[in-house]
């Protein structure tokens, strides 16, 4: 990497950025300007491990040659066409996404919560054709501590007080339950329910693993009920948690999978609801849209992102890396950590204090992760992080907790 060409310092850029920019975000206090692998530089030219890859977005780590020259390639020849008409990058994405998912047909948006909230439409409409439930009577069961994005009717289902505040009225529909309880889910099962809108793992929350069958549990139940199950794999999916999906740890199919943020490497906002024809059939020319879904420059960034994946390995990386991190992690002994947990490569340490102040220390050390939660750190480097880079966040993270 080269050293930046930045005309400001990262003093003045914070101060910019708090002057003139909405603070819905609390970002640590460094400014990015290049980024390689699973490596990112700031201002002054330092060097960090990102250890969250942009909520998991990046899997296939910063500035991926492949990604940057489909970019490049797609965006000199054409880039928005809008669904007005047809563009030759679409209908490859639709086939090779349904195709890596096992399922019959691919719906493409732009941001994750744009997808969740196409999934909620789908369903509900399948409700109201398939299952004759009454007009407007339909309702989706959600968990607590679910992050599925940052719409009016997402957020009014949540149950982060932070996230709803003030931001109310909110859509009605939804009915909420513990997560990982399957006896709570079957009590508010009912002639109305259409689906269940589920993370596989709660990585917001503070990456929540349900406990072992669950999943299972939960697919068996939504099969027999008659209940469409809509798995939000959008962080989760595309290889972190060593699998293909989390559902993959189960083996359970779930009707629809919601993805996003991975599915484009990081360059471009692509994201997709995937199920069968049933369930997509729903929608008639009309019924729903957006402007830049299914662009060909996203579709075109969307395919090479999923040839990475296979290509490099990323999904067995993550398993074989994250397991091996996940012992490591194990060894850390402080009074502060609670709890260490993961699956490939999502990974959490839990504190007994508030994580901000440790994410702090680590950054001073060139290790990027971010509190969630508060109380919880998250590990999630690229999928194309060395063993020898997880190997010196180790040493980082012994030096942070050392007990001295
Ligand atoms: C990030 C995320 C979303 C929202 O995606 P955006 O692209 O930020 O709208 C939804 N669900 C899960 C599980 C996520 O992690």
């Amino acid at each position: 990497m080269s050293t930046s060409l930045a005309t400001h310092t990262s003093e003045e850029l914070i101060a910019l950025e708090a002057e003139w920019g909405a603070r819905n975000y609390r970002p640590l206090d460094l400014v990015i300007v290049r980024g390689d692998g699973a490596w990112v530089m700031d201002v002054e030219g330092r060097s960090y491990l990102d250890c969250l890859s942009a909520y998991s977005a990046v899997n296939q780590g910063h500035c991926h040659p492949r990604l940057l020259a489909t970019l490049t390639e797609q965006a000199a020849r054409v880039t928005l066409t809008s669904r007005a008409f047809r563009n030759e990058q679409l209908p490859l994405f639709c086939e090779e996404l349904a195709q890596l998912c096992g399922m019959e047909m691919v719906l493409p948006m732009n941001t994750g919560a744009e997808a969740v909230e196409t999934a909620i439409k789908a369903a509900r409409r399948w409700g109201y054709t398939t299952k004759s439930i009454p007009a407007d009577a339909a309702q989706i069961i959600v968990f607590d501590g679910n992050f599925h994005g940052r719409t009016t009717t997402i957020v009014g289902f949540s149950s982060d007080a932070a996230y709803r505040e003030g931001f109310g009225p909110f859509a009605p529909g939804f009915v909420r339950v513990p997560f990982g309880d399957i006896e709570a889910v079957r009590a508010a099962i009912n002639a109305n329910t259409c689906a269940v809108l589920f993370e596989p793992i709660q990585c917001e929350a503070g990456v929540i693993i349900p406990p072992d069958g669950f999943l299972r549990d939960l697919a068996a139940l939504c099969a027999e009920e008659n209940v469409l199950l809509i798995a939000d794999e959008i962080q989760t999916g595309l290889g972190r948690t060593g699998r293909r999906f989390a559902c993959d740890h189960e083996d359970i199919t779930p009707d629809m999978y919601v993805l996003g943020k991975a599915l484009s490497g990081g360059f471009y906002p692509v994201s997709a609801v995937v199920s069968s024809r049933e369930v997509l059939g729903v929608f008639g020319p009309g019924t729903h849209g957006s402007t830049y879904g299914g662009n060909p420059l996203g579709c075109a960034v969307a395919r090479t992102a999923l040839e990475v994946m296979n290509d490099e390995g990323l999904i067995e990386r993550s398993a074989d890396l994250g397991a091996w991190l996940l012992e490591e992690l194990r060894t850390l002994q402080h009074p502060h950590i609670v709890a260490v947990r993961g699956r490939g490569l999502i990974l959490a340490i839990e504190l007994n204090v508030p994580a901000r102040a440790y994410c702090e220390a680590l950054m001073k050390r060139g290790l990027l992760c971010k509190e969630t939660h508060d109380t919880v750190i998250r590990l999630a480097p690229p999928l194309v992080v060395r063993k020898e880079d997880l190997a010196w966040a180790v040493e980082q993270l012994r030096a942070v907790f050392s007990v001295s």
